[in-house]
């Protein structure tokens, strides 16, 4: 889950920023609407907390600039402003849910995790592949029913792959959506994460596919049918 914050206050930017990253986001931050936008044609972020109030261009024109992507991130403003017509306002631009200062770190993140299971609709809200199953909305996953502990990272990186079970994911997209602009990109942190993952939950369901990435399969699944 990669998360944008568009904040020209830079105490609440880099609070913020902090505080995902503590709670297991990969978070980018700028400062302006201008770059917000830039970076949103780049990086496909899952999530953007995007300020009303920016020098230059504001929250409602950043907002209407980013859902014209392909697949546009999920949008949680921040205001400081409360009054109705801005909300509704804000509403009509695409924002996904809206958030008023001052505002509770734990209130940001139930909205954040509400939004998630938002997102999408059509699937079950707990994710599953065989016996293993991960909740976005509690961020528990367990193992034939029993609980597993994860790093941050860890769970981040098993929440993509569960979304996209069966796929094969590179390490470029890992990469993208799974850290942020800390991270080397010719660090093997992905492999090593991959690494520590595995021994958690069992290293036959993260299958290597050489050249191209990682798929998450499901253990104890039957071998093609060889019989005739
Ligand atoms: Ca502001």
């Amino acid at each position: 889950m990669r998360v944008l914050i568009v904040e020209d206050e830079p105490d609440l930017r880099d609070g913020l920023q902090r505080g995902l990253r503590g709670a297991g986001y990969a978070v980018d931050a700028v400062g302006d609407g201008h770059a917000a936008v830039g970076r949103c044609v780049h990086v496909p972020y899952d999530l953007v907390l995007l300020d009303l109030t920016l020098p230059g261009m504001d929250g409602l024109e950043v907002c209407d600039e980013i859902r014209r992507a392909e697949q546009p991130p999920l949008v949680l403003m921040l205001t400081a402003r409360d009054a109705i017509e801005d909300r509704i306002g804000g509403l009509d631009a695409g924002a996904d849910d809206y958030l008023v200062k001052p505002f509770d770190f734990g209130e940001l993140l139930a909205r954040m995790r509400a939004l998630m299971r938002r997102e999408t609709p059509s699937r079950p809200s707990v994710l599953a592949s065989g016996d293993l199953t991960l909740d976005p909305a509690t961020r528990e996953v367990a193992l034939a029913g029993r609980p597993v502990r994860l790093t941050a990272k860890e769970w981040s990186l098993l929440h993509y792959l569960l979304r996209h079970a069966g796929e094969v994911v590179s390490t470029e997209e890992l990469l993208e959506h799974v850290w942020d602009d800390r991270v080397d990109p010719f660090t093997n942190t992905v492999r090593v994460q991959v690494g520590t993952l595995r021994k958690k939950i069992g290293p036959e369901r993260i299958e290597t596919v050489i050249g191209a990435g990682y798929r998450l399969v499901e253990a104890g699944a039957a071998p093609p049918s060889v019989s005739g």
